[in-house]
C-alpha cells in the first residue's frame, strides 16, 4: 500500500487523551484534566434547541450561517469591544472555533509558510498549522512574565517565510490574558513584517482580574486579523459545535469558500440555540463566571499552600502551577499522581516545550472535588 499523508502520519496523538484513557479505567478519579465546563448548557438555551427541533429546523442553513446569529455576534463585538465587522460579509458561523482555526490557516497559508505560535499553547494550534501545509514555529513564554507574549522573541523568530502569528487569549493552558500593551506591540510587529494574525478568543468572557481586549479592535489589527470565538466555554455548549469567525472581507470570503465545500454549514439547531445564548443567557454566563472565579481562588490558594508555585490565572478555567520543586518531569508527575492519588491532570509538556515543569489543572470541577484534589496532591508531594 502507498503511504498515507506524511504530515498527518507524523503528528503524534494528543497527549491529553492518553491520560483520559488511563483515568477512565480507574475508580474514584478526580479529573482536573478536561478542558470543558462541568455545567450543562443553561436551560433557556437547551429549550431553544428543543423548540428548533419541534419546529423542524433540521435543514442546512445558508453557508455563512443564520443572518440573525451573525448580526448578534457583530453587534456583540461592537458593543463589548468596539470591534466592527459587517455581519453580511465579514462573519461566518463555524462548527466551533476548531473549524474556524482550520479555515483561517488554510486560507492564509501556502505550503511551507511559517506560523509563529507562542507556547505553551492549545494542543491543536501546531497540528492545525501543519495540516494546512504550514510550519509551526513555537516561541516560548515564561511563568515569570505571567506567560505574556514576548514580542521581541517573536520578532527574532520572523523569517522571510513567516506568514502569520497565532495567539490564544485568555489562554489554554496557562489562563494568561494578554495585556493590551502586548497586543499593541504585536500588531506593530505584524505591520512591520506584513504578517497576518489569528486570535483565538474562545475564553473571552471568562476573565477574572481585568478585561479582555479583542485583537480586532487594536488599532492597525483589523485588516490583517482573523478573530475566532464561540459558545463552547462561556455558554457551556461544547457538544453543540457552534462558533464564529470574524475577518476582513477578502479573508472571510475565502473562509466561506472552503466551508461551503467542506462543512456546508454549522448545525441548524445549534445556531438557533446560539441565538438564544446571545439574546437571553447573559445572566447565566455571569453566574457561571462567578462560580469559576470562586473555585479559581480556592484552588490556587490551595495549590500555593501545599507548596506549588502558581502564576495567577486571570482567565479561562485553568491553573498552570509549577511542579519543578518535585524534581519530576511533568509527564512523570502526572502519571505518578494519577496512580498514587487518583487525580488526573495534564503534563505541561503536551502544550509545548516551555510547558515542561508545569501541570495543567482545570478548575471547571465542583468545589468539594477541587478541595479534595488539593488534599490528595499535598499528600502526593509529601510522599516524594
Ligand atoms: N480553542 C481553545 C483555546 C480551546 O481550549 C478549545 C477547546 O478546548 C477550542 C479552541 C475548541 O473550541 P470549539 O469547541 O469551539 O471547537
Amino acid at each position: 500500500m502507498k503511504p498515507l499523508n506524511d504530515t498527518i502520519t507524523a503528528c503524534p496523538p494528543s497527549g491529553i487523551r492518553k491520560f483520559f484513557d488511563i483515568a477512565a479505567e480507574m475508580d474514584d478519579v478526580i479529573s482536573l484534566g478536561v478542558g470543558e465546563p462541568d455545567f450543562v448548557t443553561p436551560w433557556r438555551i437547551r429549550e431553544a434547541g428543543i423548540y428548533a427541533l419541534e419546529h423542524g429546523y433540521t435543514t442546512y442553513t445558508g453557508n455563512s450561517g443564520l443572518a440573525q446569529l451573525r448580526r448578534l455576534i457583530c453587534d456583540d463585538l461592537s458593543s463589548r469591544y468596539d470591534a466592527h465587522y459587517a455581519w453580511d460579509s465579514e462573519c461566518l458561523i463555524t462548527t466551533g472555533v476548531s473549524e474556524g482555526l482550520d479555515l483561517a490557516l488554510r486560507v492564509l497559508l501556502n505550503p511551507g509558510e511559517e506560523v509563529i505560535v507562542p507556547e505553551p499553547c492549545y494542543v491543536a494550534y501546531q497540528p492545525c498549522v501543519s495540516f494546512a501545509g504550514g510550519t509551526p514555529v513555537g516561541v516560548a513564554t515564561r511563568a515569570e512574565d505571567s506567560f505574556a507574549i514576548d514580542v521581541a522573541a517573536i520578532e527574532a523568530a520572523v523569517t522571510p517565510r513567516t506568514k502569520a502569528i497565532l495567539i490564544g487569549s485568555p489562554a489554554n493552558p496557562t489562563g494568561a490574558v494578554q495585556p493590551v500593551e502586548v497586543l499593541r506591540d504585536l500588531v506593530r510587529l505584524a505591520e512591520r513584517h506584513d504578517l497576518y494574525l489569528v486570535s483565538d478568543e474562545i475564553y473571552d468572557r471568562l476573565t477574572y482580574t481585568g478585561s479582555h481586549t479583542c485583537l480586532g479592535a487594536v488599532p492597525g489589527a483589523r485588516e490583517r486579523t482573523v478573530v475566532l470565538g464561540g459558545f463552547s466555554k462561556a455558554q457551556a455548549m461544547t457538544g453543540w459545535r457552534v462558533g464564529w469567525l470574524a475577518a476582513p472581507r477578502a479573508i472571510a470570503e475565502l473562509c466561506v469558500r472552503v466551508h461551503q465545500y467542506t462543512m456546508l454549514c454549522a448545525p441548524h439547531v445549534s445556531q438557533v440555540a446560539a441565538v438564544e445564548a446571545l439574546t437571553s443567557a447573559e445572566g447565566d454566563v455571569t453566574e457561571m463566571v462567578a462560580d469559576y472565579d470562586r473555585r479559581r481562588r480556592v484552588f490556587v490558594k490551595g495549590l500555593r499552600e501545599i507548596g506549588l508555585e502558581c502564576p495567577e490565572p486571570a482567565g479561562a478555567f485553568y491553573a498552570f502551577p509549577s511542579i519543578r520543586s518535585s524534581g519530576l518531569s511533568s509527564e512523570e508527575f502526572a502519571e505518578r499522581l494519577l496512580k498514587a492519588e487518583s487525580v488526573a491532570v495534564v503534563p505541561g509538556s503536551v502544550f509545548g516545550p516551555s510547558g515542561e515543569g508545569h501541570i495543567r489543572c482545570s478548575y471547571a470541577t465542583a468545589l468539594p472535588q477541587l478541595e479534595q484534589a488539593v488534599e490528595r496532591m499535598g499528600r502526593f508531594l509529601q510522599s516524594l
